[in-house]
């Protein structure tokens, strides 16, 4: 029996319970309620609707929150563009000190803020502690790098300001895609009002203080609450520039509104990531790779490898490990320090999830889920994974964004690429090889915006990130992503 064929034939572990490890969660103060920051007051909105926000472990309400309407968002983008005069006449170099304040505080209230954005959004909090938090303040840190150095980034192109973008976010990466749409913006000298996802507004409402504490000229960057609706208003409003995250329907349905407006528009929409395997790979590594891929944030992740491809020969053992790895992850209360995959964002999602699952099974494909004790309360959704997938099946074309793993084989290099683009989606890809030959003639092939190789889900402020096809269009990260907040003469 050779080495690997034992270490398959030994029994799963069958206990990994461990002591809860609970994050104190005392670390953060909430208010009852929460106005909407505009020109660096509280206001509340003009017609007082409201919601409630509540955690998803538990469905405990956190805060009332606003609902901003018309009126309250013009008013957001006025405070924005009384602002916008002052701050892009700022020389680079002052508005740099700004972000750089900014990116300490987040450095320094990083607990804080972790421990929020678990509650509020479900993520584990080692994924909010050890990814969010740190790339979020890099983000600050990267672009105040830039503010004084814009003529450089673009030379001979006389890069100005556009003046007030509107900024609309998901719940997936809360603080993260509000660092990511921020920062760029102001180093470029824009002014910002920005949206927060509905079902995860606290975070993006605890930033107001850090605004308050780098001392931020007010109206600079205005945060508006509120649902789809508020989403609608700001871009019906007078801003300069729309930039979007969210999903591909509504992304296009702003594309449409705005045609012909003058505007400037990017979208970074969802995904259905390809993750191939290749046999000569390293597989316990890429096994590594396909948990992170695709179990990461409960695969709430726009670019989730949320399609496997292995090579047919090698199909039957990377699914065996696959499943024995899965049977070790801890799925349960986002605040315990052990936690691998936390709680769903929300019921509607978790719905999403469950009708989709139940659409594969429908289909005819295999499912998997590890045995694992789900909490009573709250929304919760076990690590999936299907065997026997057709490409035609919708759990192999629709993007779930949950933690369901869609396995699907292929034979040459030709094959996989071929199947790998069968996708109306162009976000993201992993390949899996020890030839670097063959990394670079797949990444060459495929039609994604971001291609890892040998690992998965990695990200880097320098590094531009969005899609391709119904993945949007525009780059967010890097000197790219300075590129749709500037104008040039
Ligand atoms: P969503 O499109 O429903 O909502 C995104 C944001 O848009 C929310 O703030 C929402 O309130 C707002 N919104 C809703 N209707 C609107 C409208 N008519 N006009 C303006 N704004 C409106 O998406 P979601 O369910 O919150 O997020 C999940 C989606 O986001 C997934 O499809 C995922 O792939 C995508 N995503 C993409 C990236 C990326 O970088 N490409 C990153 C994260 C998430």
């Amino acid at each position: 029996m050779s080495k690997l064929e034992k270490r398959a034939a030994a029994p799963v572990p069958k206990d990994w319970t461990y002591a809860p490890a609970p994050e104190a969660r005392d670390v953060v103060s909430l208010e009852e309620r929460y106005g909407l920051f505009i020109g660096g007051e509280w206001v509340e909105p003009r017609d007082g609707e409201a919601f409630t926000t509540v955690s998803p472990r538990d469905e405990e309400p956190l805060a009332q929150v606003a609902q901003a309407g018309v009126e309250d968002v013009a008013a957001a983008v006025a405070a924005a563009r009384e602002a916008f005069q002052q701050w892009s006449s700022l020389p680079g170099s002052e508005r740099a000190k700004y972000l750089f304040r900014i990116a300490r505080i987040l450095q320094e209230r990083s607990r804080e803020f972790a421990v929020l954005e678990s509650l509020n959004g479900g993520k584990p909090i080692k994924e909010s502690r050890d990814v969010d938090l740190p790339l979020a303040a890099a983000h600050f840190f990267y672009y105040a790098g830039w503010a004084d150095k814009l003529e450089y980034a673009f030379p001979n192109r006389s890069p100005r300001p556009l003046g007030v973008a509107g900024q609309i976010i998901p719940w997936n990466f809360p603080l993260l895609m509000l660092a990511w749409k921020l920062a760029p913006a102001l180093a470029a000298g824009n002014t910002v009002v920005l949206k927060p996802a509905e079902t995860t507004p606290l975070t993006a409402l605890l930033f107001c203080d850090v605004l308050r504490q780098a001392e931020l000229p007010a109206g600079v960057v205005n945060i508006v609450t509120g649902d789809g609706r508020a989403g609608a208003a700001l871009v019906d409003a007078e801003v300069d520039k729309i930039a979007f995250t969210g999903s591909t329907d509504v992304g296009k349905a702003i594309q449409r509104r705005l045609a012909g407006t003058g505007k400037k528009l990017t979208l970074e929409l969802g995904g259905k990531a390809a993750n191939i395997i290749f046999d000569d790979a390293a597989l316990d590594q890429a096994v590594e790779g396909i948990v992170n891929g695709i179990y990461f944030n409960q695969g709430h992740v726009c670019c989730a490898g949320s399609r496997l491809f292995v090579q047919e020969s090698i199909a039957e053992p990377v699914v065996e490990k696959l499943k024995r790895r899965m049977a070790t992850l801890r799925v349960g209360d986002p605040l315990d320090k052990n936690t691998d995959v936390g709680a769903i964002n929300s019921r509607m999602q978790l719905e999403k999830i469950a009708e989709l699952v139940e659409s594969g099974r429908a289909e005819g494909a295999e499912i998997y889920q590890p045995p694992c004790r789900l909490p009573e309360r709250g929304y919760w959704f076990a690590p999936t994974v299907f065997t026997n997938v057709a490409q035609s099946y919708r759990i192999a074309q629709e993007e779930i964004f949950g933690p369901v793993l869609s396995v699907l084989t292929f034979r040459t290099p030709d094959e996989a690429v071929e199947k790998a683009n069968n996708t109306p989606y162009g976000l993201s890809a992993g390949v899996w090889t020890e030839k670097g030959s063959r990394i670079l003639w797949m990444a060459e092939r495929l039609r994604a915006g971001v291609v890892w190789a040998n690992t998965f889900n990695r990200f880097d402020p320098t590094s531009p990130f969005g899609g391709y096809k119904e993945s949007g269009f525009g780059r967010e990260g890097g000197r790219h992503g300075l590129e749709p907040y500037l104008a040039f003469d």
